[in-house]
């Protein structure tokens, strides 16, 4: 069974009389433990894609299953349970918390995830060390560089061991050597802790990373690459 799946998505946007279509019919299906890269240029809906499986958008018509679980057919409430248990989010600004520490931005995370305080402590020391940052758990975000600040966001999207990791333009902000370091780390993560991860991008070296390709257009599929 796929880790996800949709079928027929379609999302319209209503500017006054003007219709927006940015999703005009998606269906895929993703495996367990793979890193998708999403390419499109701007405007050809991939965030309107990733919103739509996490929940966070709903589709004006179409379906999607998360785990076989649908989606689409949960109310509110249940949506964001969902999120808690199941997706990590990580953003083109990082959008770590400014007044709490490296270490507590990911403990807060753990704590909405219903994990004790025991847990959280090694679970946080785990992910830090994880991205090479535990010397900085002490630090606010101010005081890290934008790259650290995006390793910081990914160790807090992993922390819960979600099934799935959703990424909207995460190395958008960084230069191309860090840019590298963070597309190294998502495909081990989702080699080794299982974790699919969904990278929405118009950055062309994530097809050195990514297992698969499915490059969007004008809100359709135009291609589906397996690379490796
Ligand atoms: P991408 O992430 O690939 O840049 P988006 O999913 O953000 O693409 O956008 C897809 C299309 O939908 C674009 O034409 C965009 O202008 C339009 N769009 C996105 N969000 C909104 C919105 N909130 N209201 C109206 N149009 C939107
Ligand atoms: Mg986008």
């Amino acid at each position: 069974m796929s880790l996800i799946r949709t079928k027929n998505l379609t999302r319209i946007y209503h500017l006054g009389e003007r219709e927006i279509p940015a999703l005009q019919g998606v269906s895929l299906e993703i495996d367990a433990g793979q890193m998708v890269a999403l390419r499109g240029r701007s405007g050809s809906g991939k965030t309107t894609l990733l919103n739509c499986i996490s929940g966070l958008d709903r589709p004006t018509s179409g379906r999607v299953w998360l785990d076989g679980e649908e989606v689409t057919a949960f109310n509110e409430q249940e949506r964001v349970d969902l999120r808690r248990r199941m997706l990590g989010f990580i953003f083109q600004s990082h959008a770590l918390l400014p007044i709490y520490s490296a270490a507590e931005n990911i403990d807060f995370v753990l704590r909405l995830a219903g994990w004790t305080r025991a847990e959280r402590k090694v679970r946080t020391t785990e992910v830090l060390e994880l991205v090479g940052l535990k010397a900085w758990m002490n630090h606010r975000p101010f005081e890290l560089s934008g790259g650290q600040q995006q390793r910081i966001s990914i160790a807090r999207a992993l922390a819960a061991k979600p099934q799935i990791v959703l990424a909207d333009e995460p190395t958008g902000e960084l230069d191309a050597v860090t840019s590298e370091q963070v597309l190294q780390m998502f495909q081990r993560f989702a080699h080794s802790e299982k974790t699919t991860i969904l990278v929405a991008t118009h950055d062309m070296m994530v097809d050195e990373y990514a297992d698969e390709v499915l490059y969007l257009q004008d809100g359709r599929i135009l291609e589906r690459q397996k690379l490796r």
